[in-house]
C-alpha cells in the first residue's frame, strides 16, 4: 500500500501496518490499541457507578431495606423487621466508626434466627448480602462439632468469606457470615454443664467466641486444616456481621416453661399466649437454657424467630417472589415457545406434598422437579405450544406412594 494513503487509527492517529488489527466503523477505524485504552475507560466508569450505587444501597433505611426483602421472602414479618434494623444499625455502625472522634461506641448487632428448617433463614441472609453488595458465606457449624480433633478449625469460616470477597481483605471485613445449624453446638446438658461430661460443643463455642468478639484473627487461605507453609491471613472481624441460624428443636418447651404456660394458653401474668407459636417470645435466657453459653448468646444481642410456613404461605412462595418456582418454570418452557401454567388444583396438590415432606417452602422444589422433569424432557421436541399442569398430571407424576 502506497505511504500516502497508509490507513491510520481515527482515534489516535498511528498509521497502522498491514499486519496489524484495524478495526472498520462506519466513518472510522478503531487500532487494537486504543479498544484497550477504552475498554479501561468503560471499566472505571463501570466500578465508580456501581460504588455509588452500592454506597445508596447502604444508606437503606429500615423501611426500605424491609420493602426489598419483601420481593424475595414471603411472611416472616417480624424477622423481617428485626433484621432490616439491625443491618441499618450495623452499617451505621461501620460509618460511624470511619469517624475520628467516637463518644459512644456502637455495638455489634449479630443476629441469632431461630426457626424450623426451609422457613427461610438462609433466604433472608443472602438476599441482604446481595442487596447491600457485601461478600457472604455460609458456614455449617456442624462440621465444628469435634473441633481440634476432626472437622475445620473455626477459622476456615473466614476462608470462605475471604474467597467471597475474591481474598479483598478490606472487603471480607465488611461481609456476612451465615453460620448454619448453631444449635448443634450447643452443650448437651443445656445450662447444666454438670449433667455430662460432653464438652466438644462448648468447646466450638468458645473457639466461635474469639471470631464474634472483633479480633485480628489469623486465616488459613486455602481452608482445612492448618498447614505450616501455609501464609495467613490477618483478617479483623469487627465489623463482619455474624447470622447464627438454627432450629433449636423443643425450644418451644423451654419457652413454654419459662412462661408457665400450664394454664391453657395464659402465663402467670395472666397474658394470653399464643401457644402454638412460642418462638415469638424467645429471650437469650433460653439460649441459655437450650445449651449456648452465656458469653456467645452476649455476642449476638438480635435474636429473632421465623414462623412455621402454613399452606398459604407456601402458595405464595410458588408465585409471587421475584424468582417464585412457578415463574422459573415458565421461563424454561418459554425458551422452547411453550407457555406452561398450573391449575388451582394443582398448586394445591403440590403444596399438599410439600406439607408432608415436613421441609418447609425447600420441599416445593422436590415436588415440583419430581412433577415437571418428564414435562422437561419430552415437551420441547413436542408440537406443543400452550400446557396447563393439572392435578390429575401431577399425581401420575408424582406417584402417591412418594411420601
Ligand atoms: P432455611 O430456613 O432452612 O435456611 P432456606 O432459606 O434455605 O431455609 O429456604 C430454602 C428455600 O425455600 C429457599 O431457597 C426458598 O426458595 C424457599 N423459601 C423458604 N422460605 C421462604 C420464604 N419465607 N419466602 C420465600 N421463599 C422461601
Amino acid at each position: 500500500m502506497a505511504k500516502g494513503n497508509q490507513q491510520k487509527c481515527s482515534f489516535c492517529g498511528k498509521p497502522i501496518s498491514t499486519k496489524e488489527l484495524l478495526i472498520h466503523g462506519y466513518e472510522a477505524s478503531i487500532c487494537e490499541e486504543c479498544v484497550e485504552t477504552a475498554k479501561n475507560i468503560v471499566d472505571e466508569h463501570q466500578t465508580s457507578t456501581r460504588k455509588k450505587e452500592v454506597l445508596a444501597l447502604k444508606l437503606l433505611k429500615p423501611i426500605e431495606i424491609k420493602a426489598k426483602l419483601d420481593e424475595y421472602v414471603i411472611g416472616q414479618d417480624d424477622a423481617k423487621k428485626v433484621i432490616s434494623v439491625a443491618v441499618y444499625n450495623h452499617y451505621k455502625r461501620l460509618m460511624h466508626a470511619q469517624k475520628e472522634e467516637k463518644e459512644v461506641e456502637i455495638d455489634k448487632s449479630n443476629i441469632i434466627l431461630v426457626g424450623d428448617t426451609g422457613t427461610g433463614k438462609t433466604l433472608i441472609a443472602r438476599t441482604i448480602a446481595k442487596l447491600l453488595d457485601v461478600p457472604f458465606c455460609i458456614a455449617d457449624a456442624t462440621v465444628f462439632t469435634e473441633a481440634g480433633y476432626v472437622g475445620e478449625d473455626v477459622e476456615s469460616i473466614l476462608t470462605r468469606l475471604l474467597q467471597a470477597a475474591d481474598y479483598d481483605v478490606k472487603r471480607a471485613e465488611r461481609g456476612i457470615v451465615f453460620i448454619d445449624e448453631i444449635d448443634k453446638v450447643a452443650r448437651k446438658g443445656g445450662d447444666n454443664p454438670s449433667i455430662t461430661r460432653d464438652v466438644s460443643g462448648e468447646g466450638v463455642q468458645q473457639s466461635l467466641l474469639k471470631l464474634l468478639e472483633g479480633s485480628v484473627v489469623n486465616v488459613p487461605p486455602a481452608g482445612g486444616r492448618k498447614h505450616p507453609e501455609q501464609k495467613f491471613i490477618e483478617v479483623n472481624t469487627q465489623n463482619i456481621l455474624f447470622i447464627g441460624s438454627g432450629a433449636f428443636n423443643s425450644l418451644d418447651k423451654i419457652i413454654a416453661e419459662r412462661l408457665n404456660t400450664n394454664k391453657i394458653g395464659y402465663n402467670q401474668k395472666n397474658r394470653v399466649l399464643d401457644k402454638n407459636n412460642m418462638l415469638q417470645y424467645i429471650t437469650a435466657q433460653d439460649l441459655k437454657s437450650f445449651g449456648l453459653i452465656p458469653e456467645l448468646c452476649g455476642r449476638f444481642p438480635v435474636l429473632t424467630y421465623m414462623s412455621t410456613l402454613d399452606r398459604n404461605a407456601l402458595i405464595r412462595i410458588l408465585k409471587e417472589p421475584k424468582n417464585a418456582l412457578i415463574k422459573q418454570y415458565e421461563h424454561l418452557f418459554e425458551f422452547d415457545g411453550i407457555k406452561l401454567s398450573f391449575t388451582d388444583d394443582a398448586i394445591d396438590y403440590i403444596v399438599d406434598k410439600t406439607v408432608e415432606l415436613k421441609l418447609g417452602a425447600r420441599g416445593l422444589r422436590s415436588v415440583m422437579e419430581k412433577i415437571m422433569t418428564h414435562a422437561m424432557y419430552e415437551f420441547p421436541s413436542a408440537d406443543i405450544k400452550k400446557i396447563a399442569i393439572d392435578k390429575k398430571y401431577a399425581i401420575e407424576q408424582f406417584g402417591e406412594e412418594q411420601v
